[in-house]
């Protein structure tokens, strides 16, 4: 193939965030792009619906984003679009050992000996992640020691008190949708530093969990892909072929041809994918290392949000599942009142498997739990089970395990020939958020755009 037969000048696989983030950048720049997207819309892990009895609108994938998120922050006001405050007032609630407590702030109200291993664990935790290279994390200091543990034992060996365990056990469900058995302890530290410590991913005011897009997360896919020439839905990329002068994307409807393409889809299904030639080892491997988190977005949805009514602010952490974080999900105005319930890592898989009436019964009886008898009488309830995605494969996004960043980590951003690599699980800052995905966009854009200026 010759750049010449090419049908654009470049390719670009998904149309998440991160795809079209790059195609709007490229289009930009004067090139002819083509979207080329397996499902049938568009938005891959942001899916924002109306519900059918109650009218309101959920996110069932990402939707928080925040101040200390500059790149997404960027795209929501150059798309016109507003956010408004995740509700936050009130008093929060936590079920550790047994006991259910409500607090203010931060932490829960725990006896003064667990709260000061709780500071000291975290101040060690986030001394260690302020180490670390954002964009090499095989470069930090000891990062071979790192890299060889996973974060639970970490937390085993390092915490004094079953509280302090839970809590950081309930960091990783929270905000890697994993056990912290899954993570090695590298990246448990990488990815905090991505957010600016602990508190960065796991609070409102100030951090990524302060705001909500208004119409929706996957709004921001969808004005994107208004604005391009050329998104082909309902097209999956099955081989991907590649030689000096270009790349053929070859689909179910036929064959693709460009200058260079982006693949900005996880990592873990390009394993999937046929590559002619064959990528080189390191890259094939780590996308055999790469699996996706597991989660279980829940929602209930009630006449009005009854636990504001109880001085509640609907934010919780239960070491008890399946439900183990819960949030106030209702829309601005404030009613009906939608409560969010996520079960993540071990508490997914457990009931990934089960009939969709169990875990709806189970979810709910875990909101009972935490907020009384009212929460068992929904108008109405829905859910999202993303392992059960075939074109995400999980979520929130992929997890490293024990000598991944190490071994493969210089591969994830490489790229192979013509090939580009995107996607919020090669972000250099805020990665596996939407944030990360806008910002790996364009990084892969401005490579493109580069190579092509060397030519
Ligand atoms: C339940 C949940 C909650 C989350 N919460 C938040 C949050 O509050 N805040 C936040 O910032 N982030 C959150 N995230 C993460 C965030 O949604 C993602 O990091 C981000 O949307 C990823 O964008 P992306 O473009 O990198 O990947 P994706 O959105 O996964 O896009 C990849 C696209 O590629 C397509 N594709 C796959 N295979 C092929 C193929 N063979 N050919 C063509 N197309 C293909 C997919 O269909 C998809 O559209 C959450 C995610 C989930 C699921």
């Amino acid at each position: 193939m010759t750049t010449t037969q090419a049908d654009v000048d470049v390719l670009i696989v998904g149309a998440g965030l991160a795809g079209l983030t790059a195609a709007r950048r490229l289009a930009g720049a004067g090139r002819r792009v083509r979207v080329l997207e397996a499902r049938g819309r568009v938005g891959g892990r942001t899916h924002t619906v109306r519900l059918p009895l109650t009218g309101v609108s959920v996110d069932l994938g990402g939707q928080w984003v925040g101040p200390n998120q500059p790149h997404v922050m960027a795209l929501i006001r150059e798309l016109g679009l507003e956010v408004y405050p995740t509700h936050d007032a009130g008093q929060n609630l936590a079920h550790l050992l047994g006991r259910t407590l409500r607090y203010r702030g931060l932490i829960p109200p725990l006896p003064p000996h667990v709260l000061a291993d709780y500071a000291l664990l975290s101040a060690r935790f986030e001394r260690l992640a302020r180490q670390i290279p954002l964009e090499a994390p095989w470069t930090a200091p000891g990062a071979a020691e790192l890299d060889a543990q996973t974060f639970e034992s970490w937390i085993t060996r390092h915490a004094h008190t079953p509280q302090t365990r839970a809590l950081m056990r309930l960091y990783a469900g929270a905000v890697f949708s994993a056990d912290a058995s899954e993570l090695s302890l590298l990246h448990a530290l990488t990815y905090t530093a991505h957010g600016g410590g602990i508190n960065g991913h796991t609070l409102t005011r100030g951090h990524a969990l302060q705001d909500r897009i208004l119409g929706g997360a996957q709004s921001l896919a969808l004005r994107l892909a208004d604005a391009l020439p050329d998104v082909r839905l309902g097209c999956p990329v099955i081989r991907v072929e590649r030689n000096e002068a270009g790349v053929t994307l070859h689909t179910p409807q036929g064959p693709h041809r460009a200058g260079h393409a982006v693949v900005a889809v996880p990592p873990a299904l390009l394993s999937g994918m046929g590559f002619d030639p064959p990528l080189p080892p390191r890259r094939a491997q780590l996308q055999q290392r790469l699996p996706m988190g597991a989660v279980v977005k829940f929602m209930a949805v009630y006449e009005r949000p009854f636990w504001r009514e109880a001085g509640l602010s609907g934010m919780s952490i239960s070491e008890r599942g399946p439900v183990t974080v819960t949030f106030d999900n209702s829309p601005p105005q404030g009613t009906p009142g939608v409560l969010l319930g996520f079960l993540e890592g071990g508490e997914a898989r457990a009931w990934m498997d089960r009939p969709g009436e169990e875990r709806r019964a189970a979810a709910l009886e875990s909101l009972a739990r935490l907020f009384g008898p009212q929460a068992r009488y929904p108008l109405e309830t829905v859910e999202r089970d993303w392992a059960a995605e075939p074109h995400s494969g999980g979520c929130y996004g992929a997890l490293f395990g024990p000598g991944t960043w190490t071994g493969y980590g210089e591969a994830l951003r490489a790229p192979v020939g013509r090939l580009h690599w995107a996607g919020a699980e090669t972000a250099r800052v805020w990665m596996n958020y939407m944030d990360g995905a806008v910002e790996s966009g364009e990084r892969a854009a401005g490579e493109v755009l580069a190579a092509q200026a060397a030519r």
